[in-house]
């Protein structure tokens, strides 16, 4: 963990039963610009005690939440919808400031998450139970879809507005009330959403933030009064998190890390593939668990290979905040540092590094955690930069005879969180849909991820917990079923034959 003593950096506050809050902690981390190395904040690693006591706001808050009205929740929603479109520019500058991504990726970032918050605003629509008229004579059966009580969210850096935006938002509008953790990288962003939640109307103790690392988890994960978690992160930590939280008796959802293939097929629209695959490597710097971080070039497609390359070293690295940048640094000098040994380890074990990114200079940003498009041809499946999730602009290139072999490549990774194909074929298109087991499928679309209509999905050792983050999953995800048998009796009269049977 880093230090800083100087007294004049700001420090991110706890929200704690709506009140911001200065932490006792003696234990605290420097939020560091990655394309500059200043420090703009240093971030609390907070005490057991202040995780309880967020803990115990949200308990409290959920006495009267848990009632409040449908519309009341709605409109909140409304409102917040409408605060985050008049802070955009304030946000995504603040997300590029300790993110590192472009200002048009940080507002990419806000506005996905975004359109959850409009989604959360419908909530009317979503929890609706369902209800069979006359399943015995005069009997009717319904369902309710009733709030669990005080959940928590645990989100990663890499998405630092949006995440926590799938979490929050539709926990808190199904009647929950929530603890969030983010990222103890980029915070900054994620309270500033928190506070706009409060400017909303959220009440105290709704909505609470801690901040740390896995001791602050860790409680979120045996609290007896959190009944369900949900986490966005690498997939060591989520399987953690998972078991944990699973282990206490609590619902889990662990969202989780990636190695996203796109087979190319020889048919495909060259332009438009080749412009989409370096787009979706090396956009946000390759830091995105949707990017497409592997590409299989089937038969003759395999002869792309140079014109790939030649559009790789097409793209602009420059600071976020700079005019035309298509990519920034990377989160951290230890992420680089990591992506270089990556780098390291693909050209000892034989990959070919047809275009080397490392090292650039960035005229004004000498100090920033830069690394341009990288890309190996000629991997294979047992090599590091393979199985490893590089999350850096790395792109791999693999060859396949056909596509049965690309598919069953992609089936035999470990990870299912996205892919895609490129082709004209229908039939295609439509045998890869059905035979590859990745939960977010792109035809001709190079980054999938579902609008909040559906809900984001993954296989394998990308997702743990069977309901996703928003859409209908996560109604389900926040809310218990009751299944309700009702029957009424018509009142007695007098004189009339008493029907009633008396249940012992
Ligand atoms: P991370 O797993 O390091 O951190 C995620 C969260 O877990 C953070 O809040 C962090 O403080 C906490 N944490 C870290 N170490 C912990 C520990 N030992 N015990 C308990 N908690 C701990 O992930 P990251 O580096 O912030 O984010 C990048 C990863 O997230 C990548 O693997 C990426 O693929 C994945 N990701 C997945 C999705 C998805 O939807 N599948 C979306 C975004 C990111």
């Amino acid at each position: 963990m880093q230090t800083t003593d100087a007294t004049a950096i700001p420090r991110v506050k706890l929200l704690i039963g709506g009140e911001l809050i200065d932490s006792a902690s003696s234990q605290w981390r420097d939020i560091i610009n990655p394309a500059t190395q200043q420090v703009l904040a240093r971030v609390p690693f907070a005490t057991q005690g202040e995780v309880d006591a967020a803990i115990s706001a949200a308990a409290e808050a959920f006495k009267t939440w848990r009632k409040t009205p449908i519309g009341a929740r709605a409109r909140i929603f409304l409102k917040y919808q409408q605060l985050i479109r008049e802070h955009m520019a304030e946000l995504a500058a603040l997300l590029t400031a300790e993110q590192g991504k472009t200002l048009a990726d940080a507002e990419g970032d806000v506005f996905r998450g975004l359109e959850v918050v409009e989604h959360a605003a419908g909530i009317g629509n979503l929890q609706l139970g369902e209800l069979a008229n006359n399943v015995a004579g005069g009997v009717d059966t319904y369902t309710l879809l009733q709030p669990l009580g005080v959940c928590a969210g645990i989100t990663p850096f890499n998405f630092p507005a949006m995440i926590p935006l799938w979490m929050f938002p539709m926990a808190i509008a199904t009647g929950n009330t929530f603890v969030l953790k983010p990222s103890e990288q980029d915070p900054m962003v994620t309270m500033r959403l928190a506070e706009l939640a409060m400017q909303a109307g959220v009440p105290a103790g709704v909505l609470n933030v801690v901040h740390g690392g896995a001791e602050v988890v860790n409680r979120l994960c045996d609290h007896p009064e959190i009944k369900a978690v949900s986490f966005v992160g690498s997939t060591q930590v989520g399987t953690h998190v998972y078991n944990r939280a699973t282990q206490n008796g609590k619902r889990a959802q662990c969202m989780m890390g990636a190695k996203n293939h796109a087979i190319v097929m020889p048919d495909a629209n060259r332009q438009q593939t080749l412009n989409n695959l370096v787009g979706a490597a090396f956009g946000a710097a390759g830091q995105r668990c949707m990017a497409l971080s592997t590409v299989i070039l089937v038969g003759e497609a395999q002869t792309w290979l140079p014109e790939l390359v030649e559009r790789s070293k097409t793209l602009r690295l420059n600071a976020g905040t700079e005019a035309g940048a298509d990519l920034g640094p990377v989160v951290s000098c230890s992420a680089l540092e990591r992506i270089h040994g990556l780098i390291a380890a693909g050209i000892e074990e034989g990959a070919t590094l047809a275009l080397d990114g490392r090292n650039p200079t960035v005229p004004g940003f000498e100090r920033g955690n830069f690394i341009a498009p990288t890309l190996f041809s000629d991997v294979t499946p047992s090599m590091r930069i393979y199985r490893e999730e590089i999350f850096g602009p790395v792109l791999c290139v693999l060859n396949a005879a056909s596509l049965d072999e690309a598919i069953a490549l992609i089936n035999a990774n470990p990870n299912g969180n996205g892919t895609a194909i490129f082709t004209r074929s229908g039939a295609a298109a439509r045998h890869f849909q059905e035979e590859i087991d990745v939960g977010q499928v792109g035809i001709n679309v190079p980054i999938p991820v579902p609008v909040p209509i559906f809900s984001f999905s993954g296989s394998r050792a990308s997702k743990l917990g069977d309901l996703g983050p928003y859409g209908k999953q996560v109604v389900q995800f926040y809310t218990q079923t009751k299944t309700v048998t009702q029957r009424w009796f018509d009142e007695d009269e007098v004189g009339a034959v008493n029907t009633t049977i008396t249940l012992k």
